[in-house]
């Protein structure tokens, strides 16, 4: 199959080519200016130490960020926010809630950690609307088995609310990444919906029995299948039919504007695969569309 290579400024004509009226991708983020700017310096900085250059392609105001999106056809996303320490959880939540707001194309998203008052805060956020929440278990550096998490995943079950959830050991492991501490958790919140980051890399096949044995788990395709990733952690061709057969489970997910290559990338390591444009559709349209009401 013949590869191909889109720059940002083909995107609309590859999504008109699929029969879509734009794409949903609900790994982006939004986070308040000063908290994006400290994002941006530890992917600069760090990444020569993970023995790779970051440099974060879209170091662009906030306006033109959503206005990027816009020309690209990006028709509903999510606005993700993390916590990296105890009572910031709460006071991101209600920068996000603003931010909802102001932008018909944000999915409104929350975000928690483990603390006391995580419960209240996380039930506020969904009665202000929440859609979709994200949890950063390498970056938070958090037991997805704490305790204090025990009553955060029991409403987050009851509410069918998803949860975008980086907990792979990509790019860079922490105490609690990989895939056993989510396992526990699903043992007792079986009904869960996790989105799993960057369709679990490095233990992509680990991830993906999760999204088999579990009726609500989905993975999202941030980052992974691009040049930039399989130089380090390459998806294994192997595992290619599974997720042919994943179709429904798979969504995208691109990590803008934190990202060290232009959007379309994403798009063609996707395309790349050959799984097909029905796959394509369900992977870049349908299945958010599904999962979270937005789209034409
Ligand atoms: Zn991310």
């Amino acid at each position: 199959m013949a590869q191909i290579t889109l720059q940002d400024h083909e995107i609309n004509d590859f999504v008109k080519s699929l029969s879509l009226p734009g794409i949903i991708d609900i790994h982006i983020h939004f986070m308040p200016d000063n908290v994006m700017a400290k994002v941006w310096q530890y992917f600069e900085d760090a990444g020569p130490l993970m023995g790779r250059h970051w440099p974060i392609q879209y170091k662009i105001s906030q306006s033109e960020r959503l206005s990027f999106l816009d020309k690209i056809g990006v028709i509903a996303h999510s606005a993700l926010n993390y916590p990296h320490k105890a009572d910031m959880a709460q006071w991101l939540n209600q920068w996000s809630a603003d931010f909802a707001k102001s932008q018909k194309s944000v999915i409104h998203s929350a975000t928690f950690y483990p603390e006391e008052s995580a419960p209240q805060y996380v039930t506020s956020a969904i009665q202000e609307g929440a859609r979709v929440f994200k949890s950063h278990v390498q970056v938070g550096n958090y037991d997805p088995r704490d305790p204090n998490l025990n009553e955060v995943w029991s409403i987050l079950e009851k509410s069918q609310i998803p949860i975008v959830i980086h907990a792979g050991s990509g790019p860079t492991s922490g105490r609690f990444t990989g895939v056993d501490p989510i396992s526990s958790v699903l043992e007792r919140f079986p009904e869960l919906y996790l989105i799993i980051a960057h369709m679990g890399m490095p233990d992509y096949l680990q991830f993906i029995e999760l999204a088999q044995r579990y009726p609500n788990i989905y993975l999202d395709t941030t980052m992974a299948f691009t040049p930039f990733t399989q130089e380090q952690s390459p998806f294994p061709i192997s595992l290619l039919p599974i997720l042919q057969k994943l179709q429904d489970k798979i969504l995208l997910g691109s990590d803008f504007p934190n990202i060290p290559y232009q959007y379309a990338l994403q798009l063609s390591s996707l395309a790349n695969l050959g799984l097909g444009d029905e796959w394509l559709r369900a992977i870049l349209y349908e299945n958010a569309k599904r999962l979270f009401h937005v789209g034409a």
